[in-house]
């Protein structure tokens, strides 16, 4: 059983964490995605890694990048010129240590439908964005790594999805590898990221009640495509939200165990071809 996507540098799990390890390992965890999401937290997920590689060898990968949402204007107006020559530098320097690029992607939530920015600072933060994921791709292929890669559009928008598509076509070519974690877009798009030959991280959201749009994408996603992911200390699943007894109401690592519960049912597949298949997947991306 493998988390294809955590935040173990967010709080509350980064105060968790020495928890949070052990209850996925003994819940049968084997190997999760460390993620990034800007220069400071790329620095971190290296440092929790050689913290942890002797209690737990080959427990922990890492992915370094920077997350869209770091050039929205509110975050200092940071250029992805700037951003990505410092990353390059982290993995020049520690590129045997690094899995993956990301999280990258591209982030409109929360930035077409403002007030508060003119439309200068909203077209500066979205081109800011897409030469941000350009770099990424680059990096990725030369260093030959899969990405994990975001795209969240404005409530019944899908510019995001239709533009990271775009780039990841134009760019990325044959040669790119990786996974659209959390992908919680339009169904007609789906086929196309398949298509790509791009994984589909699955995860807290298909336990809600609003997640009826991403249940439908589940059951049309081959089992083959599909990653299992919590994004905690996000999206925990609805049980850990609901359980009154239960203190950690945050996500973490080893609900990765309930997301797999779910999906079992939702696919009418028994969880241990889930489990298995889905570590095969893992292990082809990230771990070859
Ligand atoms: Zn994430």
């Amino acid at each position: 059983m493998h988390d294809s996507h955590v935040h173990l540098t967010t709080q509350p799990l980064f105060g968790y964490i020495e928890r949070a390890l052990e209850n996925f390992v003994n819940q049968g965890g084997k190997h999760l995605l460390s993620c990034a999401n800007d220069l400071e937290t790329s620095f971190q997920v290296l440092e929790i890694f050689e913290n942890y590689k002797i209690k737990y060898p080959n427990l922990i990968q890492n992915a370094i990048g920077i997350h869209p949402e770091e050039f929205h204007p509110e975050n200092n107006c940071k250029t992805a010129v700037n951003q990505i020559s410092q990353l390059k530098e982290i993995l020049k320097n520690n590129s045997k240590n690094i899995h993956a690029i990301g999280e990258t992607g591209l982030e409109y939530y929360n930035l077409l439908n403002r007030t508060d920015i003119d439309f200068n600072e909203r077209e500066k933060a979205i081109e800011e964005q897409k030469t941000s994921l350009r770099e990424h791709i680059k990096l990725a292929q030369e260093y030959n790594l899969p990405m994990t890669m975001h795209s969240r559009d404005e409530k019944n928008c899908e510019f995001c999805t239709k533009d990271i598509i775009n780039i990841i076509t134009t760019e990325g070519k044959v040669s790119l590898k990786g996974v659209m974690h959390s992908y919680v877009g339009e169904e007609k798009y789906l086929n196309q990221i398949l298509e790509l030959g791009l994984y589909i991280g699955f995860n807290g959201i298909l336990t809600y009640k609003s997640g009826k749009n991403v249940r439908e994408l589940l059951k049309k996603t081959p089992i083959e495509n599909i990653l299992l992911e919590t994004d905690a200390p996000f999206l925990p699943p609805h049980n850990v939200r609901s359980d009154k007894k239960r203190t950690i109401k945050f996500g973490q690592p080893a609900d990765v165990l309930e997301i797999a519960k779910a999906i079992s049912e939702i696919k009418n597949l028994k969880i241990e071809e889930i489990l298995k298949t889905t570590n095969e997947n893992y292990e082809r991306l990230f771990l070859n």
